[in-house]
């Protein structure tokens, strides 16, 4: 792993802000996320995702560390569900494109919402009447106090509107690393009740929409 120095965090924030990191590092894998998380030379540190949920008014003197681990796979299937396992550096919205193009549904209403796979359980993420809780099966992460990777169950990450344990008592306890869906494969549940997203489908003359539809009226 290379630590950079006085690294301009100018195109790993969606607002461009060219800040700079006092020390920034990539993290590839699960095990360079254990090693640079164990290394004591950097008291502060600060993960980064996809950079859309943060602003940055100044340089930082800090450790920023990108949670880089790419990676999805089916973990588990039957006729009618798959389980699909995502690697927390796995942009959001094309993770939710790849899963329409194999006919999954479950996170179409989420197409297009910023970010990275990982960071998507902190706040819940969701948008027209659908959030990730509704497929959330579990999520990995690193417990930063022992550096174990350990598994966290739908019913621990406590979630509640754009709220999760990882915002509460679990705040900068965990760094994420894949995160478990579980998705429908037939007879797909099509949240089409929010408003904008019907009047969409109206001007599209779409009465029977699929889950691709949902997710092009949400794009639109
Ligand atoms: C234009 C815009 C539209 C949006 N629309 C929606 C919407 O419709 N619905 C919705 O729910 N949200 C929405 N959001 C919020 C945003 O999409 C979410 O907060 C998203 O989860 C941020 O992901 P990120 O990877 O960019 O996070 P980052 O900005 O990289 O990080 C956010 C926080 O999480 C921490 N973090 C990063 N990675 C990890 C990890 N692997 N483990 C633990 N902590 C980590 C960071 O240190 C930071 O504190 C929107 C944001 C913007 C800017």
């Amino acid at each position: 792993m290379i630590i950079h120095e006085n690294f301009s965090l100018k195109n790993y924030n969606t607002f461009s802000i060219d800040a700079k990191a006092r020390y920034f590092v990539e993290a590839n894998s699960v095990k360079e996320l254990q090693e640079i998380l164990g290394n004591n030379d950097y008291p502060r540190k600060i993960l980064i995702g996809g950079g859309s949920n943060m602003l940055l008014t100044n340089d930082i003197d800090a450790l920023f560390i990108h949670v880089n681990l790419k990676g999805k796979w089916i973990v588990n299937e039957s006729d009618d569900t798959v389980s699909v396992k995502v690697m927390a550096g796995e942009n959001w919205h094309e993770m939710v494109l790849w899963t329409l193009e194999n006919n999954y549904g479950g996170l179409e209403n989420m197409s297009l919402i910023p970010g990275n796979t990982g960071t998507a359980p902190i706040q819940n993420i969701g948008a027209y009447g659908v959030e990730l809780k509704d497929s959330f099966v579990s999520c990995e992460a690193i417990r930063i106090e022992d550096l174990q990777l350990i598994t966290l169950a739908k019913e621990e990450c406590k979630f509640g509107y754009r709220d999760s344990y990882f915002k509460n008592e679990g705040k900068d306890k965990f760094v994420i690393t894949s995160v478990t869906f579980l998705l429908t494969k037939n007879n797909h549940v099509i949240n089409s009740g929010y408003g904008a997203i019907e009047e969409q489908l109206e001007r599209d003359a779409i009465k029977n929409p699929t889950i691709k539809d949902i997710s092009h009226a949400v794009i639109a």
